[in-house]
């Protein structure tokens, strides 16, 4: 069965367990929506400072 980002809409590559666990998303995609969006409203470009943002990757 195909996984697809609920965010981006692109497929997903990985387990069942991690899809799941990042809400059906790319980890990336989870920790914009839930991290940046969520909590603050930081640019998709800026560095949210968590570690293993994506963005100072
Ligand atoms: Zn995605
Ligand atoms: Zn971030």
């Amino acid at each position: 069965m195909e996984q697809e980002c609920m965010r981006c809409g692109k497929p997903v590559e990985g387990s069942r367990e991690d899809y799941e666990l990042f809400e059906r998303m790319h980890w990336e995609c989870f920790h914009f929506a839930f991290e940046h969006n969520l909590y603050g409203d930081i640019a998709e470009d800026a560095d949210c400072g968590q570690p293993g943002c994506p963005v100072s990757a």
